[in-house]
């Protein structure tokens, strides 16, 4: 290849379809380079982020969840040499070649491009959702259904697919009332998750009916106003938590006009194929399927679309092959790595300090400024930030305290905190709460909070 700044294929996306191509890719010595997303388009990993258990990819007999799954395969695509960045891209342009990717940090050429971009949560956009988001209305139960303001609560979620029924039984765990709005008179959830909800005795199935609005005070929301589709007649469902699982859009704004769309929005491939109306660009998982929708089928066509940008590269001459060095990890990184600086024994010279205890000690005795992370174990968007936010905290080495607290081990210290949903930052200076960062955000926001409060 003449000019070497042009990549061989840019990958866009960090599901199963993304990485399964990125691994593929690597292996094949075309030293791709991956945007692997932040928010526009969901987490860095993809969906799976957003769920518990996934019991049905083979090579795991006894399940494992979402986010140990897509950490794995983040791990065999870095292995192999795949490039990654943690960005969302903003712009592309595939009308010339080699085509343009760009996203706020940077600007690349490539010959190549696998559009692996998946599908976002829809939302109703009720009158006062934007009101109420967060302090109360959530789009992933997986996420948010363990925080205390949910315990022991009267919750509604709407929906009628696998994902609603899934959620809804997983909601139950902590409410002590699930009400499953549905707009028709039947579930579109598999036979078995429609089972195991319609005998499920706190969940309340309220049929023909959908959410007009939600209702709330300052703090929180407290119900869910509703109107029955046959009879038109309107009531109100108290609840203090509303959880969308109604269907995902698939994430192409970028290409519109660019690539052959359906009229949905899903990117055109022939059916089995992942080739688009571009030669050189590929779409790979949820972006291009609305069919089978599955992590393996993603992760399927992640690797056809791989296997065929190397033949189209090879084809048309353009290759330009990078030999990998295998990354090792040496026994001394790994024992370092297992013994991660968190401290238990609340040593306030230490920076990194877990659970209630040391919270209670530093926020007493501690002059430094305390970041407290409250965390939940199923929570995606909170594996997530971690690499983010341990890169940041360990830049304040010595100068702040870091705290991480799991809202399921200490659900009266995030009860008193006022946690309404996972991962929430908060900031303590001197025993007053000096700022709150809720989700997943970029590394400098944190950077300047934690300056600007030293
Ligand atoms: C709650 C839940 C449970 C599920 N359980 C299962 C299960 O048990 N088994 C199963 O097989 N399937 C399951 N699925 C379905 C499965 O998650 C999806 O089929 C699969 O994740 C699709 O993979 P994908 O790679 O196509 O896209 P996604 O997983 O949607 O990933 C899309 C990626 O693209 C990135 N992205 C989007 N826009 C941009 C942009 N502009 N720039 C850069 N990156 C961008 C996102 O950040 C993300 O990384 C579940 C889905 C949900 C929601």
């Amino acid at each position: 290849m003449e000019n070497p700044t042009v990549e061989n294929l840019v990958i866009i996306g960090s599901g199963p379809a993304g990485y399964t191509a990125a691994i593929y890719a690597a292996r094949a010595n075309l030293k791709p380079l991956v945007f692997e997303g932040f928010q526009v388009g969901g987490l860095p990993g993809g969906q799976l982020m957003t769920t518990t258990e996934v019991e049905n990819f083979p090579g795991f007999p006894h399940g494992i969840t979402g986010p140990q799954l897509m950490d794995q395969m983040k791990a065999q695509a870095e292995r192999w040499g795949a490039e990654l960045y943690t960005e969302d891209v903003t712009f592309v342009d595939l009308s010339q070649r080699p085509f343009t990717i760009r996203s706020d940090d940077r600007e690349v050429k490539a010959h190549s491009v696998v559009i692996a971009t998946g599908a976002t949560a829809k939302r109703l956009g009720l009158p006062d959702e934007a009101n109420f988001w967060s302090r109360g209305i959530s789009a992933c139960a997986i996420c948010d259904g363990a925080t205390p303001l949910f315990r022991g609560a009267p919750l509604v979620i709407i929906g009628g697919g696998d994902t609603a029924a899934e959620e809804a039984l997983y909601l139950t765990k902590y409410g002590d009332r699930v009400n499953m709005l549905v707009r028709g008179d039947k579930l579109r959830a598999s036979k078995a998750m429609q089972d195991r909800v319609l005998n499920n005795p706190k969940i309340t199935v309220h049929w023909n009916t959908e959410a007009v609005d939600v209702v709330g005070g300052s703090e929180h929301m407290t119900g869910v106003k509703v109107r029955n589709r046959q009879t038109g007649e309107e009531s109100a469902i108290e609840a203090k938590g509303l959880f969308y699982a109604i269907g995902h859009t698939p994430n192409t704004s970028l290409f519109k006009g660019q690539l052959d769309l359906d009229d949905v929005g899903y990117i055109v491939t022939k059916p089995g194929e992942v080739e688009t109306s571009i030669e050189g660009v590929f779409a790979a998982g949820d972006v291009q399927d609305h069919e089978f929708r599955q992590a393996i089928t993603a992760a399927g066509t992640g690797c056809m679309s791989a296997m065929l940008a190397e033949r189209w590269l090879s084809f048309n001459g353009l290759i330009q092959e990078f030999h990998q060095v295998q990354i090792e990890e040496s026994n001394e990184e790994k024992t370092a790595h297992k013994a991660e600086e968190f401290s238990t024994e609340v040593d306030p010279e230490k920076t990194k300090h877990v659970g209630g205890y040391a919270l209670r000690k530093l926020y007493h005795d501690s002059d430094r400024l305390i970041m407290v992370k409250y965390v939940s174990p199923s929570c995606g968007p909170c594996h997530t930030l971690k690499p983010i936010l341990n890169k940041v905290v360990d830049e304040f080495d010595g100068k702040i305290h870091f705290i991480e607290i799991d809202i399921e081990e200490d659900p009266d210290i995030a009860e008193s905190a006022g946690i309404s949903g996972t991962p929430t930052i908060q900031f303590f200076k001197h025993k007053d709460k000096v700022a709150e960062v809720k989700g997943v955000k970029q590394k400098s926001q944190y950077r300047e909070l934690i300056e600007s409060h030293l």
